[in-house]
């Protein structure tokens, strides 16, 4: 599915929705049309009469490039176009490089002002946060950013493309309370009154123009980062998706669980599934195991990752680390995410 830009399909039939509720929802002026890569018509179909999704069947022998969903008098709206699931992985069928008209649907920052104003009160807009610490000698300073962009990427692509106006991802909070890390060249922490604030008032900012529905999606679990997440969540109305909570924890991987969280097999893994040119695989396969119940040793009051033994700024089995535990637990993140965006849409 498209998160931005061209992207590679195997289709042979082109399925297109709005970006967005659009004003004219129920009008039935909409089309689907279908271009070659110079730009040349391949085909043109009506849209569903409920102006939400069209859709253009092609013979195999054509190759769209760019997909258009006209509004009235033909003016460009914005699109999502995507194969269904099954259809990107059909055989038999050939490659094609499909432009969507607007493929910057998903990420807010992408959005005009115009788009922004015709977003549904019903849209669920994700808050993806991190930090900015260090992730043992062998993954990125951002490796929590990612992970929560790419969780929110994973549910975004989970709610298909018949979904795509039901929730957006606003650019990343990069920035957290990161203190137990301090000793550590690359941590840039920011104090828990600030992150507070920065969160509540994005939140409140969003409310302001009636996007009520709002979940923050959080990788960075240092307790006084998360008390200061649960803080804003709970002065703004907002959802917090804390995979730190037993109820979604008991999903994860029995690392995760262990408490040993951090730059370890989870973390690792998921950086290998997403951004694997920023792991540096050498350094990671020398990395011995470290079992570090995290909490614990932070309940009992350790203050730093020194004190707890983590001495390289990781703990758990990065050696062990593989994409495919990767795409399996984003997979389950993805899935936890889109229940609570679904349960967040439902609630008044
Ligand atoms: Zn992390």
């Amino acid at each position: 599915m498209a998160t931005g830009g061209d992207y590679a399909a195997t289709m042979d039939d082109v399925d297109v929705v709005p970006a967005c509720e659009l004003s004219s929802h129920g009008c039935v002026h909409h089309r689907v049309r279908v271009l070659d890569a110079a730009q040349g018509f391949i085909r043109e179909h009506n849209a569903e009469a409920e102006g939400v999704v069209g859709g253009v069947a092609l013979p195999d022998s054509y190759r769209p490039t760019r997909v258009q969903l006209l509004g009235e008098r033909g003016k460009v709206q914005a699109a999502w176009t995507a194969a269904d699931d099954g259809d990107a992985k059909r055989a038999g069928t050939h490659d094609a490089t499909v432009s969507p008209v607007s493929a910057a649907i998903t990420r807010f920052g992408d959005l005009t002002y115009v788009a922004a104003e015709a977003l549904s009160g019903d849209t669920v807009v994700l808050l993806p946060v991190g930090a900015l610490e260090p992730h043992g000698p062998h993954a990125p300073l951002a490796t929590d950013t990612l992970i929560s962009l790419a969780v929110c990427d994973r549910a975004l692509r989970m709610l298909g493309s018949r979904e795509p106006a039901h929730a957006v991802v606003l650019p990343p909070v990069g920035y957290g309370v990161t203190h137990l890390s301090d000793a550590f060249a690359g941590s840039v922490s920011i104090s828990a009154g600030v992150l507070q604030s920065l969160l509540s008032d994005i939140c409140h900012s969003l409310e302001r123009q009636g996007m009520r529905r709002r979940i923050i999606v959080n990788s960075h679990f240092e307790p006084e980062h998360v008390n200061a997440l649960r803080a804003a969540a709970e002065e703004t109305d907002t959802t917090l998706f804390d995979v730190t909570r037993r109820r979604l924890a008991e999903r994860l991987t029995d690392e995760f669980r262990s408490g040993a969280a951090h730059a370890g097999r989870y973390e690792t893994s998921i950086l290998l599934a997403t951004h694997p040119e920023l792991v540096d695989g050498v350094a990671m396969g020398m990395l011995p195991s470290l079992p570090v119940d995290m909490p614990s040793h932070i309940a009992a009051g350790s203050p730093s990752f020194e004190a707890m033994g983590m001495h390289r700024a990781y703990c758990g089995s990065p050696a062990e680390a593989s994409a495919a535990e990767g795409e399996a637990t984003l997979d389950t993140l993805g899935t936890m995410l889109v229940e609570l965006i679904h349960s967040v849409r439902q609630s008044t």
